[in-house]
């Protein structure tokens, strides 16, 4: 069984540096981080727990931004994120609104960018996506994905969005996902990395960043993050908060 895990944790290619601010902050600009992905996987959540953990954690200036104006309910979720982080938010609603909205944030050292959930299936919604994000020339795209999706609805998802340019994966709710096989097919698929993995609603506390060890141990398990590891575990996963 450790063979196994060893060997799958192999498979599995981690993004070792996700959010690296560094090489913005010598060009004197923020570190533009873009998520994307379908609708209800957990792009909020995920954004504001990544605010959290770049505020408190990493000390850094943070600033928020979505396009996601079509849905109030999830800009005012935003809101009161950025409220309860004392975080800038700017909602963008049309394309040419991006660069003024960035020039807002310029004294931010990262701005976290979340974005309208498109349906995959409305190619002009894409299109749309596709606009926002050559505006904002993100400098990391991670394509958020919910392992409790099955295994056709991710595959479509993922090839719908990986024409966006998503260079990492956030792979969501493990807490809740019955097997992760289909993870290692998606990922493969994608040729992308895994930056992130969420474990749960709490914010900011259900996000881990890495650990392929760990990952691999839940893929094999097909249980949620308890089943995965002993806590004694050398590679356990870093959690960021
Ligand atoms: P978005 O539409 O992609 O922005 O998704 P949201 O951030 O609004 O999240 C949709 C739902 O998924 C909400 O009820 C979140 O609380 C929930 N959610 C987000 N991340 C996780 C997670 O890691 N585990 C579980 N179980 N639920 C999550």
């Amino acid at each position: 069984r450790s063979v196994a895990h060893r060997h799958i944790a192999g498979l599995l290619p981690i993004d070792d540096r996700p959010l690296d601010v560094g090489e913005a902050r010598r060009l004197g600009r923020p570190h533009v981080v873009a998520l994307i992905g379908p609708t209800g996987v957990g792009k909020t959540t995920t954004i504001a727990k990544l605010a959290a953990a770049c505020r408190f954690r990493d000390d850094l200036k943070v600033g928020l931004v979505t396009t996601d104006s079509f849905r109030m309910a999830a800009v005012d979720q935003l809101k009161s994120y950025a409220e309860i982080l004392s975080v800038p938010l700017e909602v963008v609603i049309d394309v040419e609104d991006m660069a003024p909205a960035l020039r807002r944030l310029a004294h931010c050292d990262v701005i976290l960018l979340d974005t309208a959930g498109r349906s995959r299936r409305d190619s002009e919604r894409l299109e749309d996506l596709r606009a926002f994000l050559r505006a904002a020339d993100p400098d990391e795209t991670h394509l958020v994905l919910s392992t409790t999706t099955g295994e056709r609805t991710m595959m479509r998802d993922a090839d719908a969005f990986a024409s966006l340019g998503a260079d990492r994966v956030v792979l969501t709710k493990l807490d809740e996902a019955g097997g992760f096989g289909i993870v290692l097919n998606v990922i493969q698929r994608l040729g992308a990395r895994i930056s992130f993995v969420t474990t749960g609603q709490e914010v900011p506390d259900d996000i881990e960043h890495g650990g392929a060890e760990r990952i691999a141990r839940m893929l094999l398990a097909g249980l949620g993050p308890e089943a995965a590891a002993p806590p004694s575990t050398p590679d356990h996963g870093r959690e960021l908060v």
